[in-house]
């Protein structure tokens, strides 16, 4: 009999410990293996620690333990789920962000895979059948059979289903003189781009190659204005590590960048090249995870979770547009790609280059610190200029085009000449939808969302109202749920609304748009994204999906209709995220050959995000900004961590979070600062109610010992549980 330490599904702290159960069966069973096994009368999914034999039966081990030991009711897997070399940096993982081990896990793993029940339901292995010749004598067919027999021959192997006449190949089949053989199928397509020749590489690509090559050290920080080249680098030192033998981990942080990015590589590295990102099928993701596993391919490119994809023999990791928030997960274990790759190529001896032209201060300010080591990419290639920018003060009343609330009199007559030129433009805002709340004239009740209290956004393509927070959605009232009078009004504008007006001012106009909305429909943002490329529409519109990474050669205008959305936010990260926005789109205009321009309106446009930001000034707006932080205590200049504590009970919340505070004022001293308990955002979900916690501290060190054993005392009280965020982004 055997003795099976198994971690369970649940991902709360208070069960993240091994529990012991055991197996009589007789299937292979090790290390890595998933199983099947009941806890509290449910059955759940186990992933298997360690696996050792006892002389010992059940009623003798439960008499030594003086508990019931249950049996594993079935094994999951046949072979190890994840090499050790990732189990280590599960621990790793798990241990510097302190999250339960079982969700580190389940965030490596795909979802067919991952150690959940859901994974039970999920897509297997695919197979393509196709008939192959077995035996060549033709003695006693019909000239009919004798034909297709000749032609699998020829052609060695088909596709069974290319078959037009079944009743033929059955028979033939029946007769023994051909045979099925089974293939995996890769269920992703992968568009068949041809090898391109690589561009002369410019001076400053050279260089930047050069010194990289030549240096020992771990991390890159590869500072490169939009449009430098940055890729063709990344191309360049990918095509080096590859002949070394090594493979290379490619991430993008959207979705959105993918198809550029493969395409790309694709052309470089042809069939070596694998794709991880969420918007794959379960089906899809399968088979790429496991192509890379079986070490099929040595190029994967994807977004954040594919810096676990269990490529063996790692020599470079890149992280392109490494300021981009989406490399941090927003749920537990609350990992951020740029530390996992870290830990990652430390344990491979490979080099990590973090990538952008605005790279988050975090990164600058260890790059400052030679923690990482600062390339620099200072020209566009060809040393196409940068656009000229204007910004439009939208409170001057002489900029206000009196037909158009959008667009200002100078974007209005920017998007008058593109067209003219058919050339091509892109208008952002941070905001998709088509207003930003409804309300009504008579009482002024505001259209809100049940759950988190904040406006919904009116949607006109499917009338409906939605939250964009979370996903709620209801029909567009006729009327005031409050007084039933019919006056309901409508105020700001998304991108929904901007296509609108850019219809109503140019109706010749051809349109495509790209948020969030768009994008839930799957493939929708490769084909709008590669549709504007190949100019099938003038005009752009989109949120800061379509700001970053692309290259759109016939693009001479970028128009942020409204910079300050953000800036108003309560956050630290405000004018980074705002100044980000800009300098990115500023970026996607005039690329090519075309000089180009760039209209920011705004109604502050004396801040400083806004006017360094369309002035490209990384170089000051960095060092302004860090002042900033620096005055107010915030990163990264200090470490930040917030405590989520939640549970159903509402006094039981507060009270732990109460006792917490004071746990940690006790602990930290003078070396941190907590601020809380407060009542977030949103305060519920579901029937869970929840309160935070923000410690604030200069050890690193010191907090991390802090921070563990909280959480396992405080994790053991009944009725609450208890969620770590290790540099928390929201606050
Ligand atoms: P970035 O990511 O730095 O904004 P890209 O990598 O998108 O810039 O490069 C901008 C454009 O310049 C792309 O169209 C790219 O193909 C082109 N390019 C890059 N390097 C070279 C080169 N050495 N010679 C010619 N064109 C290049
Ligand atoms: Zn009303
Ligand atoms: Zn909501």
């Amino acid at each position: 009999m055997l003795i099976v330490e198994t971690l369970i599904e649940y991902a709360t702290h208070s069960l993240d410990r091994p529990f012991s159960y055991i197996y009589k069966g007789n299937k292979k069973i090790e290390r890595g293996y998933r199983v099947l096994v009941s806890f509290n009368n449910r059955e759940i999914v186990g992933y298997v620690l360690s696996v050792k034999e006892t002389d010992k039966n059940k009623e003798e081990l439960e008499e030594e333990l003086g508990f019931q030991i249950d049996e594993i009711k079935d094994v999951l897997d046949t072979a190890p789920l994840l090499t050790e070399d990732l189990l280590e940096l599960a621990d790793e993982v798990s241990e510097y962000y302190l999250a339960p081990k079982i969700s580190v896990l389940q965030s490596m793993l795909p979802p067919s895979l991952s150690p959940r029940r859901s994974s039970l339901k999920a897509p297997k292995i695919s197979y393509n059948q196709y008939v192959v010749p077995l035996d060549e004598d033709e003695e006693g067919l019909t000239p009919k059979q004798i034909e297709l027999l000749r032609f699998i021959s020829l052609e060695k192997k088909v596709l069974k289903r290319d078959i037009k006449s079944v009743s033929i190949v059955n028979k033939l089949l029946e007769l023994g003189k051909i045979e099925i053989v089974l293939e995996e199928k890769r269920r992703l397509e992968i568009p068949d781009y041809k090898y391109e020749v690589p561009p002369r590489l410019s001076e400053e690509q050279e260089q930047v190659i050069k010194e990289f090559n030549e240096s020992h050290d771990d991390v890159y920080l590869l500072e490169g204005v939009t449009g430098s080249g940055k890729t063709e680098v990344y191309l360049s030192l990918s095509e080096k590590v590859l002949k070394e033998g090594k493979s290379i981990l490619m991430l993008v942080p959207e979705i959105s960048l993918t198809p550029m990015m493969m395409e790309y590589f694709i052309r470089r590295f042809k069939n070596n090249v694998a794709i991880l990102h969420s918007e794959l099928t379960p089906a899809q993701k399968y088979d790429e995870y496991r192509k890379i596993a079986k070490d099929d391919c040595h190029v994967v490119i994807g977004a954040r979770s594919a810096i676990f994809a269990p490529l063996k023999n790692i020599g470079l990791i890149i992280l392109d547009e490494e300021h981009v928030e989406s490399y941090k997960q927003d749920v537990v274990p609350f990992y951020h790609a740029r530390e996992v790759a870290i830990m990652r190529a430390k344990k491979h001896k490979a080099k990590v280059i973090l990538g952008s032209a605005t790279p988050s201060l975090e990164s600058r300010a260890r790059a400052q610190q030679k923690i990482y080591h600062l390339l620099t990419l200072k020209k566009r290639i060809n040393n196409q200029k940068l656009p000229a920018t204007t910004i439009v003060n939208l409170l001057d009343y002489r900029n206000i085009d009196r037909d158009s609330y959008i667009f200002s009199k100078r974007l209005r007559m920017n998007i008058a000449q593109v067209l003219e030129n058919q050339e091509q433009a892109i208008l952002l805002i941070n905001r998709r939808g088509f207003s930003t709340n409804v309300s009504c004239r008579s009482c002024g009740y505001v259209f809100k969302c049940p759950t988190c209290n904040i406006a919904l956004t009116y949607h006109k393509t499917d009338n409906m109202l939605k939250c964009h927070h979370c996903d709620y959605v209801e029909p567009m009232e006729k009327e005031c749920p409050e007084c039933h009078s019919q006056y309901l009004m409508k105020t700001g504008f998304g991108t929904e609304r901007i296509e609108e007006e850019v219809h109503r001012l140019f109706p010749k106009a051809k349109t495509l748009r790209l948020d969030s909305d768009s994008a839930k429909i799957k493939a929708k943002i490769p084909e709008v994204i590669e549709k504007f490329r190949k100019k099938e529409a003038d005009i752009l519109i989109g949120t800061q999906m379509i700001a970053k990474g692309h290259d759109f050669p016939d693009v001479t205008l970028v128009g942020v209709v409204l910079a300050d959305i953000g800036l108003s936010m309560p956050n630290y990260r405000s004018s980074e995220r705002a100044f980000q926005l800009i300098t990115q789109a500023v970026g996607r205009s005039g690329r090519k050959e075309k000089l180009g321009q760039a209209i920011i309106q705004t109604y502050n446009p004396s801040h400083y995000a806004i006017t360094l930001g369309a002035r490209q000034d990384y170089e000051l707006f960095y060092r302004k900004e860090m002042e900033m932080r620096k005055a107010q205590h915030y990163p990264p200049y200090t470490f930040m961590t917030a405590i989520t504590i939640s549970g159903k009970n509402e006094n039981n919340v507060i009270q732990a979070a109460y006792d917490s505070v004071d746990y940690l004022n006790d602990k930290f001293k003078s070396d941190g600062v907590i601020l809380g308990p407060s009542t977030p955002y949103i305060a519920q979900i579901r029937d869970q109610h929840m309160r935070t916690i923000l410690v604030k501290y200069r050890l690193d060190d010191l907090a991390h010992d802090i921070l563990k054993k909280y959480v396992d005392l405080f994790a053991l009280k009944s009725g609450i549980s208890i969620a770590i965020n290790i540099d928390p982004y929201n606050f």
